[in-house]
């Protein structure tokens, strides 16, 4: 769902069975976030973040004291986190809680919850820390890819820390190296897939 002033897509992954969920970015609009998991009837497992950008934590502090849920982020955005309130004044929004984030999300970790596994592959250039958590369900993979790789495009790395070259590395080296139909949920806007990415994407067709 999209929440939050800047729409930022915030997911819900859950094990319907063990009634364990693990949300990915929520960015804002706490009450729609829980609503779904009480729809859903799960506990939150895990929080964890592509990236540190506020918007993409912005309710992060609250959920965490409603649900005592671990928050993770890749190391390399601590500095970015604790940059949150810089970030929001430079947008003009007010700024976020913080949330006791540990640093637990590191390439080729699994996040649980239930039989759920989530891997993690470090994808930087988006910001230095950027995430993308790789699902299997029934042999269909999905990718939540946050802000590095959009639905005909990819993310801005003119932001404290963003690296053109690495952001295009790492969709190369790590989500193309993911099967075609692969579903790619996107931190803004529409989903797609790699196979549409991999031959449509012009900042991945040219060169
Ligand atoms: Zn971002
Ligand atoms: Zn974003």
């Amino acid at each position: 769902m999209a929440v939050g002033p800047l729409r930022c897509n915030c997911s819900i992954v859950a094990d319907l069975e063990a009634k364990r969920a693990i949300v990915v970015d929520p960015g804002g609009d706490l009450r729609n976030i829980q609503a779904r998991l009480t729809s859903l009837g799960v506990e939150v497992a895990a929080i964890v973040h592509t990236h540190t950008h506020f918007d993409h934590v912005g309710c992060t502090a609250e959920l965490q004291r409603a649900t005592g849920a671990a928050a993770s982020i890749h190391e390399d955005d601590r500095f970015l986190y604790d940059l949150v309130p810089e970030q929001a004044a430079l947008f003009g929004m007010e700024a976020p809680a913080l949330a006791d984030m540990d640093g637990a999300l590191a390439d080729g970790r699994v996040v649980r919850a239930g039989a759920l596994e989530m891997g993690v592959l470090h994808t930087p250039g988006h910001t230095p820390g950027s995430c993308s958590f790789v699902i299997d369900d029934a042999g269909k993979t999905h990718v939540f890819a946050g802000d590095t790789l959009f639905r005909g495009s990819i993310g801005r790395t003119d932001l404290w820390g963003g690296d053109h070259e690495a952001i295009v590395h790492s969709i190369r080296s790590r989500l193309l190296a993911l099967p075609d139909d692969t579903l790619v949920v996107t931190g803004h806007g529409p989903s797609t897939t790699i196979g549409h990415e991999r031959a449509r994407n012009p900042f991945l067709t040219r060169g």
